[in-house]
């Protein structure tokens, strides 16, 4: 028979799904072959109509039987053939369009299933070419002298005369005429018996059992194509990332996949079985109800624990209706919208976030210097006070500097933009201390110490203001999330031809989820502690940048909620400056 993939091409309008379908064509997809299954079951398909659009079933129950019924009446039909024309041998051979060839199929009277093979010529040769390109029958009554058949054939299966009749497919539209005929194969009776000789009448006899033949095998064909099909059909559906449920008029599940089961925790037998008293999902119950009663609705929004994590997803629904416009089920997709979701409340979050850190600091220079420019005239400020105000507007700055510096580095890095590193040998030591003393300055709630192990190397090779970045960052981060205060430890020690760094504070901590995220752009905990301290959620992503792209290092986090967190990072002592410039480079290329 013709290979399947031939079969697909050739004969479904809808190529099988491939990569990630969108929900809707999926949901369309579906409702297609559902209609096409009802119709096919409805009876429509019994026809042997092997030219007609091939039916898909969805539901697990699609009955499979006829296929064996159908072998089982070919091989009394051809059995019944023998016996009427008193043939030794009858064969049916089936026109496989890939290789173009004629080949024996089984069933055959009179030679062994496995002899079959034997049977195998091109669609242009001996008899059976003959037949199968005339569409009319042929009669030969010396084989062996007769210059149409294949002598070596002939010999082989001691085939004296015989009768070769087309094998063909009609297919007729509704008012009974014969809109096309296909020549499927062709249909051999080999040896009349006792010695005697075919005539014209086993011809006409022959000619009419042949299109009963043809009949069972266009059936068989269907059957068996419905069933590859469906069995693609269930593994494409059992394996897609969407979640999938098929639900049908009497409220039972017909159809769930492996996502699906997987979002609501149920396993594959729950099949069958009414949704409302196996989905605890009110929700979802109540989309399927309305659903299967016809409603056009706009896809929902669902929050189930997953994973004990709460997940979000979309569920939209299609109606499946036959050509009639009866309702035979209803299909819903499941997508996971939960990342998009985080990004979108980040997104907001973040621009909530950067208006007040540029605000803050706008508002105490405009005051600051507003008060100052009311006092030039009035001379009501010392020069102490004045002294302080300006301190406080050139700090401000400072902090703006700070954040738009950010925002411009973040948008370099996210066009694939180097920092443009500018690499040194400089002193570890000397930019701890001045680290430490900066942060001892801006705040009288902390202690910040340095903690170093062993002896540190006398240089380092990186880029002093990028390193002096990380730490500042870091330990802003440390005292700012520490609001009761406490004791801040920036640890240095050397650990082979690394040096490994850490700052460690007494603060609010991290929870363990999302501890792998905080280096995330944007990504912020916004649990009790924390909401009111604010800031973009872009240093942390930026000091994840200079660690590891710029000085290839690596950087990590280790925490408590409630006692602390420590955030470490190594980098190399000796820097291959050649390969970090490569890496760097290659961003900017
Ligand atoms: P920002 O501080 O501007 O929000 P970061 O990227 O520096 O952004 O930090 C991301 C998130 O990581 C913070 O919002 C905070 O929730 C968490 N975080 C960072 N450092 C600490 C720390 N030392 N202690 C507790 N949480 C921290």
């Amino acid at each position: 028979m013709e290979s399947r993939a031939t079969k697909i091409v050739e004969t479904v309008p809808m190529t099988p799904v491939s990569g990630t379908p969108t929900p809707e064509d999926l949901v369309q997809r579906i409702a297609e072959l559902e209609a096409e299954n009802q119709r096919l079951r409805s009876g429509e398909a019994g026809r042997a109509d092997a030219g007609s659009a091939r039916p898909v079933p969805m539901e697990s129950s699609v009955d499979v039987a006829p296929i064996q019924e159908g072998d089982v009446t070919l091989r009394r039909l051809v059995q019944r053939i023998a016996m009427i024309l008193q043939a030794e041998k009858i064969v049916i051979m089936f026109y496989d369009r890939e290789s173009g060839e004629l080949r024996g199929i089984p069933p055959a009277y009179g030679v062994d299933d496995t002899k079959l093979d034997h049977f195998r010529v091109r669609a242009t040769q001996g008899v059976s070419g003959e037949v199968f390109r005339g569409g009319e029958p042929v009669i030969f009554h010396n084989a062996a002298v007769d210059d149409r058949t294949r002598k070596d054939m002939v010999s082989l299966m001691h085939v004296h005369n015989g009768i070769t009749v087309p094998l063909i497919i009609e297919k007729r539209d509704e008012e009974n005429r014969v809109t096309e005929r296909t020549t499927i194969g062709v249909l051999h009776a080999f040896n009349k018996r006792h010695g005697e000789d075919f005539n014209d009448e086993d011809v006409r006899l022959l000619e009419r059992m042949a299109r009963n033949v043809s009949s069972i095998i266009a059936n068989l064909q269907l059957y068996r194509e419905v069933v590859e099909e469906r069995e693609e059909l269930l593994q494409t559906f059992e394996s897609l990332t969407s979640g999938l449920i098929l639900v049908s008029p009497d409220k039972k599940i017909s159809q769930m996949n492996a996502t699906a089961r997987s979002i609501f925790g149920v396993e594959v037998d729950i099949v069958g079985q009414r949704y409302d008293e196996k989905l605890d999902a009110p929700k979802v119950v109540s989309f399927f109800d309305r659903g299967l009663m016809g409603a056009d609705i706009p896809p929902i929004e669902i929050e189930v624990e997953r994973n004990s994590q709460e997940r979000v997803y979309t569920v939209q629904g299609a109606a499946v209706k036959n050509e009639d416009g009866k309702t035979l089920g209803f299909v819903t997709i499941f997508n996971d919208i939960t990342d998009q979701k985080n990004l979108d409340k980040m997104k907001s979050s973040f621009v909530a976030m950067a208006s007040h850190e540029l605000r803050t600091p706008l508002t105490a220079i405009k005051g600051f210097s507003t008060t100052l420019l009311e006092g030039v005239d009035g001379d009501f400020y010392s020069k102490d006070d004045q002294k302080e105000f300006l301190g406080i507007v050139v700090h401000e700055c400072d902090r703006l500097r700070r954040l738009i510096d950010d925002l411009l580095n973040t948008a370099r890095i996210e066009a694939g933009q180097s920092l443009k590193p500018n690499y040194t040998r400089f002193s570890l030591e000397d930019l701890l201390d001045k680290v430490v003393m900066v942060q001892n300055q801006a705040s009288t709630r902390h202690k910040v110490f340095k903690k170093v192990q062993g002896d540190l190397p006398a240089s380092l090779i990186g880029d002093e203001d990028k390193f002096d970045q990380i730490l500042t960052n870091l330990l802003n981060n440390a005292i700012k999330y520490s609001p009761e205060g406490g004791d801040v430890l920036v640890h240095a020690r050397v650990d082979g031809n690394e040096i490994e760094l850490g700052v460690e504070d007494q603060g609010i901590g991290i929870p363990a989820e999302h501890l792998g995220k905080v280096f995330e752009k944007f990504h912020r905990v916004n649990n009790e502690d924390n909401r009111k301290i604010y800031g973009t959620g872009l240093g942390l992503f930026l000091v994840k940048h200079l660690v590891e792209d710029v000085h290839l290092g690596k950087i990590w986090v280790e925490s408590e909620v409630g006692k602390g967190s420590t955030f470490k990072f190594r980098v190399p002592i000796e820097l291959d400056i050649e390969e970090a410039k490569r890496r760097n480079d290659e961003m900017d290329s």
